[in-house]
């Protein structure tokens, strides 16, 4: 094969539109080698900054490919023609409008009416050439997301019916708020089964977003027929997934958030199952967590999320002026594993225990765990909720018999935690479940002195006990 030998005169003056924000701040006259635009060294009002230093963005195409006179270049637009179809070709290069779309969501370009309307351009050149993420952002942007771009729902609907978008979850959900809420022009009967047929197939695919929507129909006997049961059974039966995710993947926040206010609710008034005051502030303080949490995927709506705050607070108060509750620091008791672990906690991952004291007499039991994923500590009593890292010492009280086995106490999970026998135990990778600590707590303060220790052995006939 013949070697050529590859020659580019502009190899030089491409240097020179990058980390040059000293060279453009002294430049008077400004060229762009994407647009071809000549303009005032003053308009450049966007700036990148990456690994390769700060350089700026053309006012005009919000390409990072701006070159200053006073880098001594003699700039016209020959040269930046010339320059613009040696790097990009003659067609507008998708790659470069992916680094745009990209920059501008990531808020790296000034949110102006110029730049929306360029990102928006871009975004139409990505959807046509069939790219799936470019479509969804188009369709946000016509429902509303962008400041400048109007809303128009029709426009939103059809970029989101594109088969590059027929399994996405986040299309789905839109689809069926736009069903739901949007202004199509369709009959109510019409849009709301289409808006129902897309929330369960988003289900079907994963997304807790649509399972919380459809219990929202069933709640209210939207298109469906009211049923408060089922409402409720389907946020409880993808609890844990909604917990797990949020609490140690630190993700699904705006589920985490609409979950546990839902749930909140559901168990503060009993509907579709019992009233549980207890639950009920759980969630809320869990919804709170939430709220505080400086999510970077999945965030909480700003404005939604700071009406369902004033409405937490609101039950939150209420709800501790009723059960005699104020804030206190979190107490490690027997109470507060419970609270935190009890009901959709636990991780499951090993856990490093170690038994600091344990006093029989006064029935004081002191160990501390090490917790390689930050768990949420919960406290009731104290309206206390946050995550705790490290290890934490666990003062139980109350306490009639421990037993652990000698070695290694790493476990997994705790079984019967409701009950007044617990058992720390240890999950082997065949599946063989090993108790590495027992306790039993007298069931009742008043006895704590008479009560017979430790004789039930048998734990499964402890359930039924409850
Ligand atoms: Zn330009």
């Amino acid at each position: 094969m013949k070697k050529t030998l590859n020659v580019d005169p502009y190899k030089e003056y491409r240097l020179h539109s990058v980390d040059n924000e000293i060279e453009i701040v002294k430049s008077q006259r400004c060229g762009c080698y994407f647009c071809h635009s000549i303009f005032s060294a003053r308009s450049v009002k966007d700036w990148l900054s990456d690994e390769r230093g700060v350089s700026a963005i053309c006012p005009e195409c919000g390409m990072d490919t701006v070159l200053g006179d006073a880098s001594g270049i003699q700039i016209d637009k020959q040269l930046l023609k010339n320059m613009s179809k040696q790097y990009f070709g003659d067609e507008v290069s998708f790659e470069a409008a992916r680094a745009y779309c990209i920059r501008y969501l990531d808020s790296k370009i000034n949110k102006t009416k110029h730049n929306e309307y360029l990102y928006e351009e871009y975004l139409k050149k990505l959807a046509l050439s069939g790219d799936a993420p470019a479509t969804l952002a188009l369709s946000k942007l016509y429902q509303g997301e962008g400041s400048f771009v109007k809303e128009d729902d029709p426009k939103a609907l059809s970029y989101l019916e594109s088969p590059l978008l027929s399994t996405n979850t986040v299309a789905l959900t839109d689809m069926a708020a736009l069903y739901f809420h949007g202004d199509l022009g369709l009959e109510q009967a019409e849009a709301y089964k289409k808006g129902f047929e897309c929330l369960t197939k988003a289900s079907a695919l994963g997304s807790l977003k649509a399972v919380y929507l459809l219990s929202d129909l069933y709640l209210q006997g939207i298109y469906v027929e009211k049923d408060l049961y089922f409402a409720y059974k389907l946020l409880d039966e993808n609890y844990k997934d909604v917990y797990d995710t949020f609490a140690y993947e630190r993700k699904g926040c705006n589920d985490f958030l609409q979950f546990n206010y839902r749930l909140g609710k559901i168990y503060e008034y009993g509907v579709g199952t019992d009233k549980d005051q207890m639950k009920s502030m759980r969630c809320f303080l869990l919804s709170l967590l939430a709220l505080s949490y400086p999510a970077t995927v999945d965030p909480i709506d700003p404005e939604a999320g700071k009406i369902i705050k004033e409405d937490i607070e609101k039950e939150v108060k209420a709800l501790a002026d009723a059960m005699h509750l104020s804030n206190a620091s979190p107490i490690y008791d027997q109470d507060t594993y419970f609270d935190s672990f009890a009901d959709a906690g636990e991780d499951y991952s090993p856990k490093t225990l170690k038994v600091v004291s344990w006093n029989k007499e006064e029935g004081k039991l002191s160990f501390d765990v090490d917790y390689k994923l930050t768990p949420i500590i919960v406290d009731i009593a104290g309206l206390y909720c946050g995550f705790v890292s490290g290890s934490i010492r666990w003062d139980f009280d109350h306490i009639a018999e421990v037993k652990t086995s000698t070695g290694d106490l790493t476990f997994e999970k705790v079984n019967n935690p409701s009950d007044e026998f617990w058992e720390f135990t240890h999950v082997t990778p065949e599946g063989e479940e090993v108790v590495v600590m027992a306790i039993q707590f007298y069931s009742d303060p008043v006895k704590f002195k008479e009560l017979p220790i430790a004789q039930r052995k048998e734990k499964k006939s402890k359930k039924e006990g409850k």
